[in-house]
């Protein structure tokens, strides 16, 4: 009699101690994927219309960064993974290479982001130079202090021959250059892009931007797939 009426309960029990482990199973299955590769495959590619581009404009394959000056990790990035990616592939016409700007750490992503925009405008060819040396500026430790100044990128500027800086200057609250940091956060949200750096290969953001083996095997796939 006990025992009969127990049963229901006892069956509701064990269900839910198997509905449990189940779901327990399924989250640490989740885990070991996003340990090892959880790629996002997008339908579309990012549009690199009006971005700076290095490498030729015929290249089959886009890789873009979606970076921030003020981010350590993309500093890193710049400073180990591309050098190898522009020997490997830019330099050889596989690749062209943009990069979109992310303003994750507020004003002074932002400062460095239309400064940049405004140097692309006024001398394109110089722009690289620009964006290297804004890098190379940051603190190796404390990036967080205040650094990306009128001043720094002012002393920046004056060292690229060419560069006009009352025209930077200006050329820093025009709306063309407004419009194109608008136009980079209308790419950061429509890509979903959580972190900086994020790299896309054509359709792909990898999980892990600073796994150069993965970056050569989703480009060689692509280029594969162009042929
Ligand atoms: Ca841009």
């Amino acid at each position: 009699m006990t025992k009969k009426k127990n049963s229901p309960f006892k069956f509701a029990v064990i269900i839910t101690l198997l509905l449990f482990a189940v779901l327990t199973a399924l989250v640490i299955v989740n885990d070991k994927k996003s340990e090892t590769n959880t790629d996002t495959s997008f339908e579309t590619q990012p549009s690199i219309e009006g971005q700076p581009t290095l490498g030729e404009t015929d290249a089959p394959v886009t890789v873009v960064e979606f970076g921030d000056f003020k981010c350590p990790a993309c500093k890193a990035w710049g400073e180990t993974i591309f050098p190898q990616l522009v020997e490997e592939f830019v330099n050889t016409g596989k690749v062209k290479f943009s990069y979109v700007n992310v303003l994750f750490h507020g004003d002074e992503s932002k400062l460095g982001s239309v400064a940049a925009e405004a140097i692309y405008k006024q001398k394109p060819d110089s722009y690289w130079e620009f964006h290297k040396n804004l890098f190379k500026e940051q603190p190796e430790t404390d990036h967080d202090s205040l650094w990306i100044t009128m001043d720094k990128i002012k002393n920046i500027a004056a060292s690229i021959p060419g560069i006009d800086l009352e025209k930077l200057e200006d050329e820093m609250q025009s709306q063309s250059v407004i419009n194109n940091v608008n136009k980079d956060e209308m790419l950061v949200s429509e890509f979903k892009v959580q972190q900086t750096p994020s790299i896309m290969v054509n359709g792909t953001m990898l999980s892990n931007p600073f796994d150069y083996e993965q970056i050569k095997i989703l480009i060689n796939k692509e280029l594969e797939d162009s042929e």
